[in-house]
């Protein structure tokens, strides 16, 4: 199978070449705005689309327009990992479903995807009044955002759970004089500090028992890893929006 690579200069982009290899693909090249030493570099987008069976992308959301249209024109499969897409964006990104096919998920770590999908049935089958949701993460000092955009998903995997909307319910950075709990609240606690990758624990604590599931990553290479196997599952299907539960094989089936 012969993998493109959109951004292969990126720090993403280094990794899923290294990991398509791993796997025992063939990388054609890629396409970057910086040079990527040892990697064939393609003029445009259009010209690696049609040398390459799946193109794996991680970029900037800048480019969703025109490698949408590419990958669309040229049919073929594309692997979309770049976060931060606006409604017109993602508009484009689901016209490109429909000519050819298509992974968009905005973490391709199997272990984070596994406990969103967890984290809704829990949500569905542990009563908010006796069952209380915390979400707790935390990443290297550098970020500069919280709660982490996974523990806003698993939050609102939660929710949706639970038939409520996530806005409803969160509960976030508590401090001072807070008044007892909220019955059916949804909390979140961010920690910050040293070099951690990403870390979150959803807790589910009642009166006699409670529950917590964890993911740690590691390394970055786990996002590459899951782009690579979204890659193998992706090339000769049908045209369509997928996302990593139908690469894993949990989607609920209709
Ligand atoms: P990066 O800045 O290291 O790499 C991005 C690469 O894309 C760079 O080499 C840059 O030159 C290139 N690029 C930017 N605009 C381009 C254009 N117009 N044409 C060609 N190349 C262009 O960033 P990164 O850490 O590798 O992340 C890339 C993207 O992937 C970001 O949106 C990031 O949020 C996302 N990401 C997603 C996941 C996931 O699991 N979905 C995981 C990690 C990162």
């Amino acid at each position: 199978m012969k993998i493109g690579i959109a951004g292969i200069a990126g720090r993403m982009g280094q990794l899923l070449a290294e990991e398509a290899v791993a796997a025992g693909f063939t990388v054609v090249g890629g396409v970057d705005r910086a040079p990527a030493p040892g990697a064939v570099m393609f003029a445009d987008i259009a010209a690696l689309a049609a040398a390459a069976d799946v193109v794996v992308d991680f970029t900037h959301a800048s480019t969703a327009l025109a490698h949408a249209a590419a990958v669309a024109e040229a049919g073929c499969a594309w692997v979309l990992g770049t976060t931060g897409l606006d409604a017109g964006q993602e508009a484009a990104v689901a016209a490109a479903g429909r000519r050819t096919a298509v992974v968009y998920a905005p973490n391709y770590s199997p272990g984070v995807v596994l406990l969103a999908a967890l984290a809704e049935r829990l949500g569905a089958a542990l009563p908010a009044d006796s069952y209380d949701a915390e979400i707790v993460e935390m990443h290297h000092r550098q970020k500069v955002d919280a709660p982490s955009g996974t523990a806003v998903a698993l939050g609102r995997a939660v929710a949706k759970g639970r038939g409520v909307r996530l806005e409803d319910v969160t509960d976030s950075g508590r401090g001072g004089h807070t008044g007892a709990r909220r019955t059916g609240a949804i909390g979140f606690a961010a920690l910050r500090g040293g070099q951690v990758v990403g870390e979150h624990t959803l807790i589910f604590a009642a009166a006699h028992e409670q529950i917590a599931l964890s993911h740690r990553a590691f390394d970055r290479r786990a996002f590459a890893t899951g782009a690579i196997r979204a890659a193998g599952w992706v090339r000769g299907r049908p045209a369509g929006l997928y996302g990593m539960l139908d690469v894993l094989g949990m989607t609920t089936q209709a």
